[in-house]
Parts: structure tokens; C-alpha cells; sequence
């Protein structure tokens, strides 16, 4: 029999006419790479998070790197990270010769631990990058605590957060320097792209150095100045990004309260069909909002979890597995020397772990399918 239901990924980007006409409207203007829509789409971020400087990367990866480069990690410098993420956030921490350290997570909201942060500070460390896991912030008045002590510096990465709130304030203030992607799977896509959102005028300025190559002009300044001469003062990257992309993130970002509010009814519902039941979502701090990237579960321990994906996946149903503990990849074992052991909370959850659908498009029987079918296989 044929199987015509449709495929439900588990994230999706949406692109509409509005979108591809901003598109088209950078393509026909005099810039392509570095032109006003860049610092127009800084200015729209700042002006969503609150936050007083933001700076447009080529990636969310990119935008790591940045960070760590303001904050002039180098070797002999450690920095402590959560093991529930992707790799990313850790690797750009090595890009730089520093060491990641490993800090376990809670394990009903797979934040990193503040506890276990402090357990980690050496006088090595240098500074601590938060994940906030799925979209909710990390305690971050109590990893403010945990550095000022140690009087090191504090970074997240939002990638998974923009829009998410903490005490009232929004991601994007809550750390010294905030990290956003801009991959189609997130909140808002502009193809590839990434940002730093920082109220430091000492670590914009350096971040604006990274992204080209270190040189302390940019070609608009000097064509401003009618003048060719440049410096390059540091060691940077072009790690630029388009106005081509930023035409897209700024018609994105219109969209985005508009698409908050239906991740966030959507984990309501999914929240409402598990309440009672053995499948167990993150905790949802009270004083937090959730930004809800993803919708991420823990399976029953008699649960399969290999099954469970195999038969979510037969029924057309796009589930992943977010994620496996940095500290586990090969690479990190060889080079670090890490192995299991290490974060045993990020390990069991690991082995639990599903993420549902999540994304604005999502209807709500879309949801009672991936509902119906995930109790069932569950069971099985
Ligand atoms: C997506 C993501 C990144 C990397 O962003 P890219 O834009 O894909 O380079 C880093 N950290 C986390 C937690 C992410 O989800």
C-alpha cells in the first residue's frame, strides 16, 4: 500500500514573497558583499535583544570563533563548556590552541551546572561558555557568580535561544558576549550567517577586526576617506557576511515574534500530550522563557531509543538526536583524551534523548501525529 502521508522534518525554514523580494532588491543595488544592509541588520538585533553592539559573521561557528579571538584565548588557556551541544562550541575554543574543559550539565533542563562549572575553574581558566540548551537559558545570574569569582569572562552561545528571556532580560545581554546562527534550521535564516551581540565597545571593536583579516578599515571607510591606505593590525579572517544575507535576516527577523509565539504553542500542546506519561520534555524553568529551537525529550530507560528513532522515521516522522556529548567525538577522545566518565548526566540523557518536530509551520495535527506515534513507539 502506498504510504502518502507527508514527511514531517524536525525543523524547517520558511521562506515567503516578502522575503525573496528583499533578496532581490540587494541583488540589484550597488552592493553585493559588505554594503549598508549588514549594519542595518546589526541595528535590528540590537534593537530585538537589547543588546548594544552586534556584529554579522559568515556563521554561527564563525561568530565562536570571534568571540574567543576578543577574548584573546590562547594556549594555556582553558575555557569551560557544555558537553550537550554541537561541536562547534567547543572547536572554537581549540581554533585558538586553548583547552576546552568539560562542565556537566542538570538533568532535567540539560543547562550547563553552575555547581559543576565552579567545580572546574583552575587558574587556567579563562572563561565559561553556556549553551542555552533548546532554547532556554542557562542560570545565568549564577554562572555571573561562578566568574566574577574566578574573574573570568562569560559567553553564550544563544544559537539556540534569540528571543528567549531570563529574568526579564533577553538573551543577547545575559553574558558578556552572546553567539547567534543564522542556519536555515534556527530562528532566523539567512542562508549561512552568525552574530555577536555584545554591550562592550572594547570587544566590538575586535570582533569588527576578526571579520576582516584583521584590517583596522573597512573599504567603505576608506572610500569615505578617498584614501588607500589600510592597516592590518591583527591576524583575522574574512569571515564576512553578504548584504545579500542580511537583506534576508532583516526581512526574517520581522517574523520572528510572530514565530516565537507558535514554537511556543506548539510545546505547549506537546507539553499538554506528555503530562501524565512516561516521555519526559526539559523542565521549564519559571523564571525563563523559552525560545523552543527545539522540542527535545527523554525516552522511558525501558525505552529502545535506536527503535524508537527507526520507527519514528518509518512512519515519515524527522526526529534527530540533539546531541551527542562533544567529549564523546573521536577527535576530542584522541586529542583531549576524554572518554565516558567525564559528564555522566550528559551521558545517560544522550542515551535518551529525542528531539520532535519543532518549527512555525507545524500544524496542530502535525503535532498530534508526532504525538500518537512517538507513544506508540515508545512501547514497542
Ligand atoms: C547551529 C549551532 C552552532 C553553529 O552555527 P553555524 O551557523 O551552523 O556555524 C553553534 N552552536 C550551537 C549550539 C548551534 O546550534
Amino acid at each position: 500500500m502506498e504510504d502518502n502521508r507527508t514527511f514531517i522534518p524536525y525543523g524547517r525554514q520558511h521562506i515567503t514573497d516578502e522575503d525573496i523580494a528583499a533578496v532581490t532588491e540587494a541583488l540589484r543595488s550597488d552592493w553585493l558583499t559588505t554594503g549598508p544592509r549588514v549594519g542595518e541588520f546589526e541595528q535590528a538585533v540590537c534593537t530585538f535583544t537589547g543588546a548594544r553592539h552586534g556584529v554579522a559573521v559568515c556563521n554561527g561557528t564563525a561568530a565562536l570563533h570571534a568571540a574567543m579571538f576578543a577574548l584573546g584565548i590562547g594556549p594555556g588557556d582553558e575555557v569551560i563548556v557544555s558537553p550537550m551541544t554541537f561541536a562547534a562550541t567547543a572547536n572554537c575554543v581549540l581554533y585558538m590552541g586553548g583547552t576546552p574543559v568539560f562542565a556537566d550539565v542538570e538533568p532535567d533542563t540539560l543547562l550547563i551546572d553552575p555547581q559543576a562549572v565552579r567545580a572546574r575553574i583552575t587558574p587556567a581558566t579563562r572563561a565559561i561558555i553556556g549553551v542555552d540548551y533548546a532554547g532556554q537559558p542557562c542560570d545565568w545570574d549564577a554562572l555571573r557568580a561562578v566568574a566574577d569569582e574566578a574573574g573570568v569572562a562569560l559567553v553564550a552561545d544563544g544559537c539556540h535561544a534569540i528571543g528567549g528571556t531570563y529574568r526579564g532580560r533577553s538573551v543577547g545581554t545575559l553574558a558578556d558576549m552572546t553567539v547567534f546562527s543564522f542556519h536555515p534550521v534556527k530562528h532566523v535564516a539567512t542562508g549561512e550567517g552568525g552574530m555577536i551581540m555584545t554591550d562592550s565597545d572594547l570587544l566590538a571593536a575586535r570582533l569588527r577586526l576578526f571579520r576582516n583579516h584583521g584590517i583596522s578599515t573597512d573599504h567603505r571607510q576608506r572610500e569615505a576617506a578617498g584614501s588607500w591606505a589600510y592597516d592590518m593590525v591583527e591576524l583575522g579572517y574574512n569571515y564576512r557576511i553578504t548584504d545579500i544575507q542580511c537583506a534576508l535576516g532583516i526581512s526574517q527577523l520581522k517574523r520572528l515574534p510572530h514565530s516565537l509565539e507558535r514554537r511556543r504553542a506548539i510545546a505547549a500542546q506537546y507539553d499538554a500530550a506528555f503530562a501524565g506519561t512516561d516521555i519526559s520534555p526539559c523542565t521549564q524553568r519559571p523564571d525563563r522563557l523559552n525560545a523552543y529551537h527545539l522540542y527535545a525529550v527523554q525516552l522511558p530507560e525501558k525505552t529502545d531509543r535506536a527503535a524508537a528513532f527507526a520507527h519514528m522515521r518509518a512512519n515519515k516522522i524527522g526526529v534527530n538526536v540533539h546531541y551527542i556529548p562533544v567529549h564523546l567525538h573521536p577527535y576530542y577522545r584522541t586529542r583531549l583524551g576524554t572518554a565516558e566518565g567525564l559528564c555522566p548526566v550528559a551521558e545517560k540523557a544522550y542515551n535518551h534523548l529525542l528531539s520532535l518536530p519543532m518549527f512555525p509551520e507545524l500544524s496542530e495535527a502535525d503535532v498530534d501525529r508526532v504525538v500518537k506515534t512517538l507513544l506508540d513507539a515508545r512501547g514497542a
